[in-house]
């Protein structure tokens, strides 16, 4: 008999594959004193065995399929095992400190790492890296729990686990990863997001999935409904089979329109673009028909690897950007780290309220080397394309021009230090803290643009924790309260000749899409993959008459109220 599990739709799609239950790896040590030193010594080389032998597999594996560059990277795994300096390190501090092999290892490879670290020398500080990888592994095997490395897998699953960071589906190889589900996390989680920039299907914030389903059964994602089915019938399977064919039917019907521009049935021309995470990212966009970037996520460039990525790499990815989009707008958001989203390498204090603490903006006015690096990367690349320079995260006008300052004073160092750098990009801010949402006239005097962030302003206008799915029923974009800081933020930009973008996700609901429109929005940014149904709904709908509902829309009491008003009265006749 199947198994069908409700969880939160994260991104559309039909996937159906075996599951892939990725544990998330408690690698705590603790240093044990112990009796034997020759047993110890000897559970250590059986791990060590076992790490060998599974990277022998895989770079075999890996070699097939993908190409001897990346099996190259499991090579150089294997040459760290086989190393005697660390092997034989390790072993005599088993014996001398009779201590247990997972605190001698972690140990000798911290002292390995931090002196590779610390080389001026890319490669050997690319060993550093192979150290620490494969360290885990061994270590892995030496407490018993799983390890799992993304982009060792060379089969099509659908990931299962409890969650999922962004760095981990940031590492996800598309062509492998058909679909993932996970216990916790909401739409507006990162993993969702990600998600849906990847256009990989998935199902959220399940609670049990982790527990529901074992290794490799057969499953189906289903994110259109928020389902997941847990070894399908034959029926199920034919079933879903088709829906996955009539997607891919209304996918080439859609497809029609990527060439075409944004246009009411009354005319008015607004602004669809892409919400990207990396410059993978921009062949989906273009593919799905984006007049733009809204929002590029810097912070995903800092994931998956163990340092922070160099002016230089950054200069790469912001120029491979704004070259591919051309003299289309390219909206390129400062590092906004913190909430869920960690980097490895970066000490950050435990918070109590992350999504209040030490995020976005307010750590790079603290961390100033951060934050000069990444301005000085952009204000270079700026020359390449139609950039557009934007702060998250902003609560107070003296934040927005100490940022501003800053970027000023880097601008200026370049430039004499005969650097060329680009004088017409704008600097906007994202409003996504009600303060700055309730104070937008004062900073429309001062920025070039607003970009909406209903993301992280709907969490806290309504104080609901957009990670949590406990709460999520709090989570209302159509709240009257939400929709009346909209419009604040709107006309408040407008009155100073401003335009005014969304790149929260709200931006590409179906259900606020007509709203949106009636308060004035410029510019939709969202996952690619909702651009162009966000076309063929916006050809349908006349902005002046979706502006005669607004006040209707603002005067009701309740998210519920708004979304059967917009369901009845102007979602019908196939809009
Ligand atoms: C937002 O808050 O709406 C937003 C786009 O930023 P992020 O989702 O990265 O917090
Ligand atoms: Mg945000």
């Amino acid at each position: 008999m199947s198994q069908k599990i409700v969880g939160v739709k994260a991104s559309v799609g039909i996937a159906i594959g075996k599951a892939f239950l990725l544990a998330a790896p408690d690698m705590q040590i603790k240093t044990v004193a112990i009796e034997d030193a020759a047993s110890e010594i000897h559970r250590f080389e059986a791990a060590l065995a076992r790490a060998k032998a599974d990277l022998q597999e895989i770079a075999q594996r890996v070699e097939t399929e993908m190409g001897t560059e990346q099996a190259d990277i499991f090579r150089a795994h294997l040459l760290v095992l086989e190393d005697p300096e660390l092997v034989d390190t390790v072993k005599d501090k088993i014996t001398q400190e009779m201590t247990n092999a997972e605190s001698a290892l972690h140990d000798v490879a911290q002292a390995f790492i931090g002196l590779f670290e610390q080389m001026d020398n890319d490669y050997m500080r690319e060993r550093a890296a192979d150290i620490r990888d494969v360290t885990k592994r061994v270590l892995a095997y030496l407490l018993g729990v799983n390890f799992f490395q993304p982009s060792s897998l060379t089969e099509e699953v659908i990931i299962v686990a409890e969650d999922l960071t962004p760095s981990d589906t940031a590492q996800l190889n598309r062509q492998y990863v058909k679909g993932f589900v996970t216990d916790i996390g909401g739409r507006t989680s990162h993993s969702a997001i990600m998600a849906r920039s990847m256009e990989i299907p998935a199902v959220v914030g399940t609670q049990n999935i982790t527990s529901a389903v074992q290794a490799s059964t057969l499953m189906i994602v289903d994110g259109h409904e928020g389902v997941v089915i847990i070894d399908p019938s034959e029926e199920e399977v034919a079933h879903y089979t088709r829906k996955q064919a009539e997607d891919a039917e209304q996918k080439a019907e859609l497809a029609k329109l990527v060439h075409n521009q944004t246009v009411t049935a009354d005319q008015h021309h607004v602004e669809l673009a892409a919400n990207i995470g990396s410059p993978a990212d921009v062949a989906g966009a273009l593919a799905n028909g984006a007049e733009g970037v809204g929002l590029f996520r810097t912070e995903f460039l800092y994931m998956g690897r163990d340092d922070f990525p160099t002016e230089e790499e950054q200069y790469v990815a912001y120029k491979q950007v704004l070259t591919s989009m051309g003299d289309k707008p390219v909206v390129i958001r400062t590092l906004d780290i913190g909430g869920d989203k960690h980097l490895s390498y970066l000490d950050m204090p435990e918070e109590m309220n992350p999504f209040l603490g030490y995020r976005a903006i307010r750590l790079c006015l603290d961390r100033q080397e951060l934050f000069r690096t990444q301005l000085r990367a952009l204000l270079r690349a700026g020359v390449h394309g139609n950039l557009k320079i934007m702060f998250p995260m902003i609560a107070t006008l003296e934040e927005f021009r100490q940022a501003k300052a800053i970027l000023e004073e880097e601008k200026h160092a370049l430039q004499n230090s005969g650097v060329v750098v680009s004088d017409r990009f704008e600097v906007g801010i994202m409003i996504e803290i009600p303060a700055a949402a309730m104070m937008a006239d004062v900073f429309a005097r001062e920025v070039d643009f607003f970009s909406i962030g209903t993301n992280d302003l709907i969490q806290y206008t309504m104080a609901a924790d957009r990670m949590n799915e406990r709460v999520a029923y709090l989570y209302q974009p159509y709240h009257p309260a939400v929709l009346r800081l909209l419009r604040n933020v709107i006309q408040a930009g407008h009155k100073e000749g401003k335009w005014v973008g969304m790149c929260g996700e709200m931006a590409g609901d179906p259900v606020a899409v007509p709203i949106l429109l009636g308060l004035g929005l410029d510019e939709f940014s969202m996952s690619a993959s909702s651009i162009l149904p966000a076309r063929k709904q916006l050809s349908l709908l006349s902005r002046e008459e979706m502006e005669k509902h607004i006040d209707t829309i603002l005067q009701m009491s309740t998210s519920a109220q708004v979304e059967a008003f917009v369901k009845t009265t102007i979602m019908k006749d196939g809009i």
